[in-house]
């Protein structure tokens, strides 16, 4: 399918704002995809889902969902127990969608060590992915590398958690280089791709699903989404070396301006 390239919710040059209007405008601008953007609730329901999943067919545009940001399971109790449920509703509706991915926050490390956070957020996830598989749901979990320290997902744990089966890899590539200001060359990226494939093999590579805009950050992580020619985010440089590497998948463009990033992405990507 090779690497397709879209927008975090519906083009901002969309005729509406709604899913079934991005995707149409997704197709005009002759991108390949776009994540439905869950994130504050989910308020699609089953009959639009089914619409959407239909029109995407139609027109070749393939879907991921983000789910809800206040996510953490790592939390206790209720929190937890909203977390799940939360996931699940995106999974659900995503599934109707079509959508190939659901991308999730895990949460928060807390007073907790990493290792410890890591152990309760993968025992979680193991749950969430057998109720998913008794609902049928033929979608896979992506747990996304984040923005700050105190979030649970760094590198070496979104790659490691996909030892619980159907949980894979969002690699968010701004957030990877907000955390430290570290990770924005050829030689970072393409090890960050070589991390992915040793665990994953090449299947991994052949199936990613990514997140990338220009992005702003502090000693202290991320602190917003930029665009890329205000940011110092090396995009041309991620772009190659996504050549390189023959990476295969979705890449959705988080960046203010979202389809002139993602198209900026895909031109510079089409150079090489
Ligand atoms: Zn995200």
């Amino acid at each position: 399918m090779g690497l397709l390239f879209g927008t975090a919710g519906a083009p901002v040059s969309s005729k509406g704002t709604d899913s079934l209007s991005g995707i149409r405008r997704i197709y005009e601008l002759g991108l390949g995809c776009m994540e439905l953007e869950f994130v504050r609730g989910v308020k699609m329901g089953e009959e639009t889902a089914q619409k959407v999943g239909i029109l995407s067919k139609k027109l070749d545009i393939k879907l991921s969902v983000h789910a809800q940001y206040y996510i953490n399971l790592n939390g206790e109790g209720e929190t937890r127990l909203k977390s799940r449920e939360r996931i699940l509703k995106s999974a659900r509706i995503g599934n109707i969608c079509k959508a190939r991915s659901v991308v999730v926050h895990a949460g928060f490390i807390q007073k907790d060590s990493r290792l410890a956070a890591y152990e309760k957020i993968k025992k979680e996830l193991s749950r969430i992915r057998e109720q998913m598989k008794s609902e049928g749901m033929d979608i896979a979990l992506r747990v996304e590398t984040m923005g700050r320290n105190s979030q649970f997902g760094n590198l070496d744990e979104v790659i490691r958690i996909t030892e619980v089966a159907g949980v894979l890899p969002c690699i968010d590539f701004s957030h990877l280089h907000a955390v430290t200001g570290k990770n924005n060359s050829r030689q970072e990226f393409a090890d960050i791709l070589k991390a992915v494939e040793n665990k994953l093999g090449r299947e991994g590579l052949n199936n990613m699903h990514m997140h990338i805009s220009g992005i702003e950050y502090s000693e202290k992580g991320e602190k917003r989404h930029l665009e890329f020619e205000e940011s110092d985010f090396k995009f041309r440089e991620l772009a190659h070396v996504l050549s390189e590497f023959k990476v295969q998948g979705l890449v959705i463009c988080e960046s203010p301006n979202l389809e002139v990033d993602a198209l900026k992405l895909k031109s510079e990507y089409e150079r090489y």
